[in-house]
């Protein structure tokens, strides 16, 4: 079967990333194309994953499915996933450009179903953003890449006294109470998740990090944190939809606690939408 990792083929690489590669790969013997992402984990780095653990013991049609993890080396980890065969929303963005409203309530009725099965099983994923959510030709959203993901029992006590830890993830989609180390440990961890769908959202539909105009990316952290902290809410096209509009400002309210949960915003009517669009 597919559970020995010296029968796969490497075809080339889908991705690199600080902590290890990913393979597009296939099984000698039944011809099966997998995705195998290869974590280093260096005995003298400050980086741990709890990557393998976590994905091992999910299983949802909204997350990217696990067929075996392997120790192909010493201080090496790999996982070997569903292949994706479309790409990510990222690498779709970049060849056609901005999503429509209603391609995009579709993805958010997708991440969304994901994100409430990570929740309920007490995990945050801490880096949603349209690299990490892998869609297939027939239009399918998963999300993926649980490298700086948490089991939330562990947050604030015994796993995770190392407030650093919560900073990993990438700051353009990190929301108010994460960039703002002070507010952090609110309790409200998982509201972190719905704002960075919220940013996802909104800027697969205007092209471009919606907290700054067309043209400019933040120059540094404290540019970024000053936005996302304290600016005004980013404007919306014109054309924009009054349930976008409405969708997109529950995710990306700032104060966590008043913050759409996942549940409450699977009823919204935009995401009804993308339901029935699905169907
Ligand atoms: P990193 O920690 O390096 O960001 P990811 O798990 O996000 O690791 O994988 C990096 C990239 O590899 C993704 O952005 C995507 O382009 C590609 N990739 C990862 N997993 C898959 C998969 N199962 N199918 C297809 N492509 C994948
Ligand atoms: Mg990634």
């Amino acid at each position: 079967g597919v559970g020995d990792f010296f029968d796969l083929e490497k075809l080339c690489v889908l991705g690199r990333g600080n902590h290890g590669s990913v393979y597009k790969v296939r099984h000698g013997q039944t011809l099966a194309i997998y995705a195998l992402k290869i974590i280093q984990q260096g005995s003298n780095d400050a980086y741990v994953s709890h990557e393998t653990e976590i994905l091992n013991c999910l299983d949802s049609p909204f997350v990217v499915k696990c067929h075996g993890i392997f120790e192909p080396r010493a201080g090496e980890k790999a996982i070997l996933m569903e292949y994706m065969d479309a790409g990510t929303l990222d690498t779709i963005f970049r060849d056609n450009g901005p999503f429509s409203e209603t391609s995009l309530a579709r993805i958010a009725y997708q991440v969304l179903n994901g994100l409430k099965y990570l929740h309920e099983h007490d995990i945050v994923h801490l880096d949603i953003k349209p690299s990490n959510l892998l869609v297939s030709k027939d239009m399918k959203v998963k999300i993926a890449d649980f490298g700086v993901s948490k089991i939330v029992q562990g947050i604030g006590t015994r796993a995770d006294t190392n407030h650093h830890n919560m900073c990993e993830g990438t700051h353009a989609y990190m929301s108010p109470e994460r960039l703002d180390s002070h507010t952090f440990g609110s309790g409200y961890v998982y509201a972190g998740d719905v704002w960075s769908l919220g940013v996802t959202l909104l800027e697969l539909y205007v092209g471009h990090f919606p907290f700054f105009p067309a043209d400019k990316r933040p120059s540094n952290w404290m540019e970024l944190v000053l936005v996302v902290c304290f600016g005004e809410f980013p404007s919306f096209p014109k054309e924009a939809s009054e349930e976008f509009r409405s969708f997109i400002k529950c995710c990306l309210e700032k104060e966590p606690s008043k913050r759409w949960t996942v549940s409450q915003l699977l009823s919204h009517p935009y995401a009804c939408l993308g339901e029935r669009l699905g169907k």
